[in-house]
């Protein structure tokens, strides 16, 4: 092949690759690298034109070598130039085909859960739902609720005091909502509150300084001790499942009289008996009662008129039973791999 054939190859070859590098726009940086393989790559257009110069003089191989190697070195900027147009835009580029990345979703904590689902219960049997202050004073969390200064049960409560002058603290129970309902409500009503407690407790598998419970109280004319048979023992199937026994065992509350504390069987042994139920085989979820009449007198209601009962229980242990979580510690670490097994 004469020079000058050679010489219009090297312009064919340039003038190519120059219109295809313009050609590859913004976001096609794969495009570019194929492009450089095919002209700038060892084996690539550009390297071949070399293959033609043997057979040329010796004036005329420097002549054409240094052409081509110009035209490599065009070439060459020429590329490095269009990496910053291809790739300006690559971050930007948008692949719909890709799956989208999946928002960390929130989940119900096992208190919630579980308050709901009692919560359900009870509005299904006609009870609403009210609440109380967590900050109470000392009538409406012992007082009121018949348990008076000297009491020696009121030792039971380990009370956290905002004020002792002043008589102000956190409620022990939920059991002060009822007063503060009765005293604006006049019977017949039923309702439940639930919210929570704080009592000075040491922290350990079945304590905790702030727990939450469920209170509840129905006042009526005629209400007896077995409509809170069977409200209770509805309550506790409809929790647990209709194969479960109730218990109902005397106990002694000041704001209640008579006063029972409720066991069911226990849903882990079957009632065989295990730790959880210390092998009795049943377990021990809630307190109860017929409103005292002393309780009654004290928000001006006609003991000879209306009766009611009340009952009350915690959050927590309820969740532990259902759930099987062996800590109550687990409710308040906000580890979020144990709470998000139950949502
Ligand atoms: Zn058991």
């Amino acid at each position: 092949m004469e020079l000058e054939e050679i010489k219009k190859r090297i312009k064919d070859v340039s003038e190519k690759a120059e219109k295809e590098l313009l050609e590859i726009v913004e976001g096609e940086s794969d495009k570019l690298e194929i492009w450089k393989v095919k002209y700038l790559g060892r084996k690539g257009e550009i390297n071949n034109l070399f293959a033609l110069l043997p057979h040329l003089s010796s004036g005329e191989k420097k002549e054409a070598g240094m052409l081509i190697n110009e035209m490599k070195e065009k070439l060459n900027t020429a590329y490095e130039e269009r990496i910053s147009i291809t790739g300006k835009q690559e971050k930007h580029k948008i692949n719909l085909s890709f799956p989208g990345k999946r928002p960390e979703t929130g989940s119900f904590h096992p208190i919630t859960i579980i308050s709901r689902e009692i919560s359900t219960i009870f509005t299904k049997m006609g009870f609403g739902i009210v609440t109380g202050p967590d900050i109470e004073t000392d009538y409406y969390n012992f007082e009121a609720l018949n348990i008076p200064a000297e009491h020696p049960s009121k030792d039971v409560w380990d009370t956290f005091y905002l004020s002792e002058k002043e008589k102000i603290l956190l409620r022990t129970h939920t059991s002060p909502v009822q007063i503060r309902i009765m005293e604006k409500t006049a019977p017949p009503f039923r309702v439940i509150a639930i919210g929570k407690c704080f009592r000075r407790d040491d922290i350990d598998a079945t304590h905790s300084p702030v727990f939450h419970q469920i209170e509840g109280l129905m006042v009526d004319r005629g209400i007896n001790f077995s409509h809170l048979k069977g409200i209770l023992t509805h309550f506790i199937m409809e929790l647990f499942g209709n194969n479960i026994k109730v218990k109902f065992t005397p106990s002694f509350f000041p704001f209640t009289e008579p006063s029972a504390e409720v066991s069911m069987s226990c849903n882990i042994c079957k009632g065989n008996g295990c730790p959880t139920c210390h092998n009795t085989g049943y377990i021990e979820i809630l307190g109860c009662g017929m409103v005292h009449p002393q309780v009654f007198r004290n928000v001006g209601y006609d003991t000879d008129e209306f009766t009611g009962f009340a009952f009350g229980m915690g959050i927590e242990r309820l969740a532990i039973i259902k759930l099987g979580i062996t800590d109550i510690r687990y409710f308040f670490q906000n580890d979020l791999r144990v709470i998000k097994q139950f949502s």
